[in-house]
């Protein structure tokens, strides 16, 4: 090459290398070399001096110059370049420098990229970085993302649905729309996912409306807001439309609100409003209402008959306007009122137009607003005429009615009251007054408890307790107390009502008066027939004791003529026959006292089959030849607890009956059972449940009328002629019965016969052995020394004792009244036993004196021989133990018996 070439060459290369160097220089992006794996900076330019700051980075490495970017992985990235030799680019990467004068951190955005540079080996020798400084746009772009991500939140977020549509003309015709974009409100609403579709597509049958209504805005800009059902979707929007972008881009942003559920509310609202209306104009009652300013809000259709104008023309006029000044004036007060907050009803004559009368009722009701302040008032008027008129005549009649009744209060001979349950009258007719003597005022001013017979006070509470449970009380009697302090007999009739007790009472004093009278006048005449009775007994008593007292005394005199004629062997046979005479005469006392019901009971334990079977010769006798008698006796029968000569006595007597029941002969049947009497069987028979004895006496005779059998057990009672029957004989079994706790019944059929039976108590225990009095000659002599104190003012009963006593080996002290008895009951003289009559002179009675000698004596054993019996003094027929009981007169032997039973007894 010729030297000016070369020179040439080396100009044009410099001036080429010059302008490299200057556009190396002045290049806008940031140019750097760095060589060698470490990565110094060998050559940069001044837009990267820019980038760093101005920092100085020559022949120093990377690391070195900027270790910021090394701890932001640069050196990493060079790193790797520089080792496989591929080139790096990155957009938008980051780099945070520490500016040197301090400050700040600066943030940087920077699109480079990272060129090898091999050797001419083909090593990589160094890289080449290149790039441009993105910081401004990257951050516009980050404001730009941020704003967009917010935007896109709040329109996916918000209710409202969202779209924006582009429209498709035909000329002026908006023909199509595409939904360009659709938030999620908007794709819920719609109920699919439209975005990007055509409306022709999804919707072909969408109205007119729709299209004209968005074209409108689309052309002309101007927004559009319309509430709309959309058939399509079965739902009312409320819908905003303004166009968007540019007008050419046929754009519209749309605002949809689903407002279905509130069109439904308004409707439903509408739809009641107008039943409302219907039964408000059907109502034959005008109905209106007027606002506090006086003026017609709503008025029916009823409004025609009332003011006659159509309800259409009511509403807005003014009331005062409407009603004239004197039909205001005269509701005026209410309308007032109603507006002070007060519900008012009155009633007003309001003729028909043709003139006939009417009457309303008028009722004003306030209404209140949310803040309770009175707004107005609705007005309710009816015709009310007919009822005006039927209350009318309804009062009319009450008034009639109520005359009347009072007319039957005022002259009743009834008495007629109320009282309360306070027990105050609170009203008397005057028929009380007149009865009573007590003014109206007086028998309302105390409780009428006070005019109450004290008697009745319980009877008259409990009926009024009975009229407090709501039983009327119908056949109540009680006394009232008279001004004049007697009493009347009142016979209420009462009944319970509202709280009050509305009787009507009966004067009954003088009915009463005479029931009384006739019931004495029959116990009067029971009385005389008793008193007969007692006379023809007591005259065939007398009669029967003359005989056997003429016995007695005949036998008597005879024995004494027959002694002194000195022929002894005849006394026997006297003897006999004034004792006989004797025992009769006690068998007639005996009953009679069995009667009178006197007699004191001497229970022992006994053995009946063997008293009967004692009795069966006697009983035989006394019924005679023509009568069978049948003893049938149950092995095994119970002990009963009776005293035994009541039982003889009961069982001749029912024999007795039982014969003359059969006067042409018969049989007899005496039968004696265990009975169990259960609850009912005790019901039956009117006994204590428990265990029983029966003796039961059968005939074949007459038998009894049902009718008769409830006479038998009366005393007296007899149906046999005057002179053969005392009626005595069946009260005195019936009295021996129930004093034993036992009972009688009988079983009859007239033309069959009878059966009565004796229910008789168990003993639980041993019958007590052979109580039938022994002879005296069998009686054992006493033991030496064994005493007896006799008590008894008696001188002939002393005597008869004495003796008897001395027969059997006793010694007998004797002493006339209880002073002296119990002066040698209080000494040391020995007393094996006390023999004492009941009845005594010296103040005590034999019960006291032996209770006094048994404070001394403790073992004292005592036999009290009574002519009468004295249940309370002996103790109701009880005794205590080592007590016993003779009832005179009785035969000697018994005497004897006794006295030697009581010492021997431990
Ligand atoms: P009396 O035998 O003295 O008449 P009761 O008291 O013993 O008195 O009897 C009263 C009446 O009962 C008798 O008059 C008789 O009419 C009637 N009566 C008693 N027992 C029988 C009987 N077994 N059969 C028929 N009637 C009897
Ligand atoms: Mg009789």
């Amino acid at each position: 090459m010729a030297r000016e070439e070369l020179e040439a060459e080396v100009r044009r290369l410099r001036g080429h290398s010059a302008s490299l160097a200057q556009m190396f220089e002045q290049a806008p992006s940031f140019i750097a070399l760095l060589s060698g794996p470490e990565h110094r900076f060998t050559l940069t330019n001044a837009a990267y001096q820019r980038i760093v700051d101005g920092r100085d980075v020559a022949d120093r490495t990377v690391a070195e110059a900027l270790p910021e970017a090394a701890a932001q992985g640069y050196v990493d990235l060079l790193d790797e370049v520089f080792r496989t030799g591929r080139p790096h680019t990155a957009t938008g990467a980051r780099l945070d420098l520490q500016p040197v004068a301090g400050g700040a951190i600066t943030e940087r955005y920077l699109d480079f990229v990272y060129q090898p540079v091999a050797g001419p080996d083909g090593r990589v020798e160094g890289i080449f970085v290149e790039g441009h400084d993105v910081t401004e746009r990257t951050r516009a772009e980050v404001a730009l993302r941020e704003n967009e991500a917010r935007y896109r939140t709040l329109f996916e977020s918000i209710e409202v649905g969202f779209c924006i549509v582009e429209m498709k003309f035909e000329g002026e015709r908006a023909i199509d729309y595409r939904i360009v974009e659709a938030n999620p409100a908007f794709v819920a609403q719609t109920g699919a996912d439209v975005a990007g579709r055509w409306v022709s597509e999804f919707a072909p049958d969408l109205e007119r409306h729709w299209f004209d209504t968005y074209g409108q805005v689309a052309l002309t800009g101007e927004p559009a807001h319309f509430e709309h059902y959309a058939d399509v979707f079965g739902r009312w929007f409320d819908v905003r439309a303004l166009r968007t972008g540019e007008p050419s881009a046929h754009r519209v942003a749309i605002f949809f609100s689903d407002i279905t559920e509130r069109r439904r509310v308004e409707q439903r609202a509408e739809a009641g409003e107008r039943e409302l209306r219907l039964i408000a104009d059907a109502l034959p009652v005008l109905i209106a209402f007027i606002g506090a300013d006086h003026v017609y809000r709503f008025a029916n259709e009823a409004y025609v008959d009332w003011f006659f104008i159509p309800a259409g023309e009511i509403v807005g006029r003014d009331v005062r306007d409407l009603l004239g000044p004197d039909a205001y004036a005269a509701r005026r007060p209410y309308i007032d009122r109603a507006l002070a907050g007060e519900p008012v009803t009155f009633e007003m004559d309001w003729p028909h137009r043709d003139g006939r009368p009417r009457v309303a009722e008028i009722r004003y009701l306030p209404r209140r607003d949310a803040d309770a302040r009175v707004d107005g008032f609705h007005i309710f008027v009816q015709d009310v005429t007919v009822r005006v008129q039927t209350e009318a005549d309804l009062a009319r009649q009450v008034a009639a009615r109520t005359a009347e009744r009072d007319q039957i209060w005022q002259a009743s001979s009834d008495l007629l009251c109320v009282a309360n349950f306070e027990g105050y009258f609170v009203g008397l007719n005057p028929a009380w007054p007149q009865t009573l003597g007590w003014t109206d005022a007086e028998m309302k001013a105390r409780p009428f408890l006070d005019l109450v017979h004290p008697d009745d006070v319980e009877a008259t509470v409990a009926a009024a307790e009975g009229l407090s449970r709501g039983e009327a009380q119908l056949t109540f009697e009680n006394r009232y107390r008279r001004k004049d302090g007697s009493y009347v007999w009142l016979s209420w009739n009462a009944v319970p009502r509202d709280g009050l007790i509305y009787s009507s009472v009966r004067d009954v004093t003088e009915s009463k008066r005479q029931a009384e009278a006739l019931a004495k006048t029959e116990e009067a005449l029971r009385q005389a027939q008793k008193m007969e009775a007692v006379g023809q007994l007591t005259g065939g008593l007398a009669h029967d004791f003359n005989n056997l007292l003429a016995g007695i005394s005949g036998s008597l005199e005879l024995m004494q003529t027959r002694m002194s004629q000195g022929r002894m062997g005849d006394l026997d046979r006297y003897m006999t026959v004034a004792q006989g005479a004797a025992k009769r005469a006690a068998a007639l006392t005996h009953r009679l006292l069995a009667f009178s019901r006197r007699q004191t009971l001497d229970p022992k334990p006994t053995n009946v089959n063997r008293l009967v079977t004692d009795m069966e010769e006697l009983i035989r006798r006394t019924v005679g030849p023509a009568v069978h008698l049948e003893v049938v006796g149950l092995a095994g029968l119970w002990p009963a607890l009776i005293d035994p000569g009541q039982l003889e006595n009961a069982l001749l007597n029912l024999c007795i009956n039982a014969r003359d029941a059969m006067p042409d002969g018969g049989r007899i049947t005496i039968e004696t059972a265990n009975r169990w009497i259960d609850e009912a069987g005790g019901r039956q028979h009117d006994l204590a449940p428990g265990q029983y004895l029966g003796v039961c006496v059968t005939d074949t005779g007459t038998g009894m009328a049902p009718d008769l059998i409830g006479k038998v057990f009366e005393p007296f009672f007899t149906t046999k002629p005057t002179g053969e029957g005392t009626g005595l004989g069946l009260s005195m079994v019936y009295g021996f019965a129930k004093q034993s706790g036992g009972q009688v019944r009988i079983y009859s059929e007239v033309g069959e016969g009878t059966m009565v039976c004796l229910y008789l108590p168990r003993h639980y225990g041993e019958a007590d052995e052979d109580e039938v009095a022994r002879r005296l000659a069998e009686v054992e002599q006493a033991g030496q020394g064994e005493t007896v104190l006799i008590v008894d003012d008696e001188p002939s009963v002393r005597m008869l004792v004495t003796e008897v006593l001395e027969d059997l080996g006793y010694t007998a002290i004797e002493a006339a009244d209880s002073v002296a008895g119990l002066k040698v009951l209080q000494s040391d003289v020995r007393i094996d036993l006390l023999v004492t009559d009941v009845g005594l002179p010296g103040g005590m009675n034999g019960r006291q004196m032996a209770d006094a000698g048994r404070e001394r004596r403790p073992d004292l054993k005592v036999l009290f021989i009574t002519g009468y019996a004295e249940n309370a003094v002996l103790g109701n027929g009880y005794l205590r133990p080592g007590m016993q009981v003779l009832t005179k007169p009785f035969v000697l032997e018994t005497l004897a018996t006794r006295i030697k039973e009581l010492i021997a007894e431990r």
